[in-house]
């Protein structure tokens, strides 16, 4: 007998046909002789329309309360979903993050799981009963507040739940049939790529890929544990991701690119004027550090002779931006930079693959393709399997789908069906 981790996102239980759906997905596979965990999402976009909602009544809501507000979803969501599954005769029980033992630091928002220990499920699947964990939430250590992990975090519970209880496979249910090369929403070429190594799955969940949460990966990595990302609307073969997808047993050939991804949900701030002098660079991202504040790429000009001073350019989630612009002003007199020049309509499109270490011209291929397109490139940062440019937010389309092309990736017939979801 396995033990079989499913996560369900928001588009695979948006109503409550979806949700019927889903239940007898899971009691097949607990038919099938497997003992099954479940984690869903809150239904549909209901994340977005607390947030909205909570916007109504205040426009910087304390982060416990939101955290208190945004969780309500997934717990809709669970109770639902195990009543649906009792309604087809089968034992299920729902638990909140905190019941599922999940538990976490205690930054509201951005929660991080320090420990999972979720003997409740052990005792509801000892049961024979198929146990079903609100995802997206825990419960912190020192303060006992609920908290959130972070949009998309119920990946994260799935592969901390499954690695805690030592499953066989983390099933990740989304409203695709993979991860593609693109997003098919803007390629509808892309293709479905069958297997991917932790390593490519993390930048592109950092570069934007919005089918995987990044510390889901990490997490994965830090386990070994496989995880199968597939469509809750069909049966097909989704995606593995693995530790080394070309040497386990298959005769794949390793591609230069695995994929394009894009992201506009970033912004840029210039920090106009910073004297050219040692410390300031450091003084600048300490504050921002100090603020919980992750930096993505950065750049600094070099100084203007005539005055001494210089620019440092830097990226930033679009939503930390005014809490950043708020504690750099904070330090102007420490710093002594000039101003702060505020730039939200920029995207980053990335492209990834582990071939690209031993494969030389890929940088040139992929600028002489933007140049091609028209496209202006703001900002470069590179890793040992990424190159990543900064582009006008209207351009990341077509940047996409130039890069797509030059790398070869476009299949010859449409591939890809988005099966659901708003793309919100
Ligand atoms: N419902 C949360 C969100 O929309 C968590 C998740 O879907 O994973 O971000
Ligand atoms: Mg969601």
């Amino acid at each position: 007998m396995a033990l079989v981790v499913q996560k369900y996102g928001g588009s695979s239980v948006a109503d409550a046909s979806c949700i019927k759906r889903v239940a007898q997905r899971i009691v097949a596979t607990k038919k099938a002789g497997n003992d099954v965990t479940v984690i869903v999402s809150a239904m549909g976009d209901t994340t977005d329309e607390l947030l909205d909602l909570a916007e109504q009544v205040s426009p910087l809501p304390p982060g416990r309360e939101l955290d208190m507000l945004l969780t309500s979803g997934e717990r809709i969501s669970m109770a639902l979903l195990a009543m649906a599954i009792a309604n087809l005769g089968y034992e299920a029980r729902s638990f909140t993050g905190s019941q599922a033992g999940v538990i976490t630091n205690s930054t509201h928002g951005k929660a991080r799981i320090i420990d999972v220990t979720p003997s409740r499920i052990r005792e509801a699947l000892d049961r024979g009963h198929i146990a079903i964990v609100a995802g997206f939430q825990g419960v912190s250590q020192d303060t006992k507040d609920i908290t959130t992990l972070g949009r998309g975090g119920s990946d994260t519970t799935a592969v901390a739940l499954a690695a805690a209880l030592d499953a066989d496979v983390c099933e990740i249910y989304t409203d695709v049939d993979g991860i593609f090369t693109a997003d098919p929403r803007i390629v509808p070429t892309a293709r479905k790529i069958p297997k991917v190594s932790y390593d490519e799955m993390m930048e592109m969940a950092a570069c934007g890929a919005k089918i995987l949460h990044l510390r889901c990966v990490e997490y994965a990595r830090r386990f070994a544990l496989p995880i199968h990302v597939r469509s809750s609307f069909s049966t097909r073969e989704g995606t593995w991701v693995v530790s080394d997808p070309y040497t386990e047993g298959t005769e794949m050939e390793q591609p230069i690119i695995s994929g394009v991804a894009h992201d506009r949900s970033e912004a840029k701030i210039t920090v106009v004027g910073v004297p050219d002098k040692v410390g300031e660079a450091a003084a600048i991202f300490k504050t921002l550090a100090g603020a919980e504040i992750n930096i993505d790429m950065i750049v600094q000009n070099v100084s203007a002779a005539a005055t001494g001073r210089t620019d440092i350019s830097f990226t930033l989630p679009t939503a930390d931006s005014s809490t950043a612009l708020t504690a750099l002003k904070r330090m102007q007199g420490e710093i002594a930079f000039e101003s702060l020049l505020f730039d939200d309509q920029i995207g980053k499109v990335s492209l990834i693959g582990a071939g690209m270490r031993s494969h030389p011209g890929v940088t040139a291929t992929f600028f002489a393709a933007l140049a091609d397109a028209g496209v202006n490139i703001e900002m470069i940062s590179t890793s040992e399997i990424r190159i990543s440019v900064i582009v006008d937010q209207d351009d990341v389309d077509v940047a996409v789908a130039a890069a797509h092309r030059a790398f070869e990736l476009d299949a010859d017939q449409v591939e890809a069906v988005v099966y659901g979801g708003s793309g919100r």
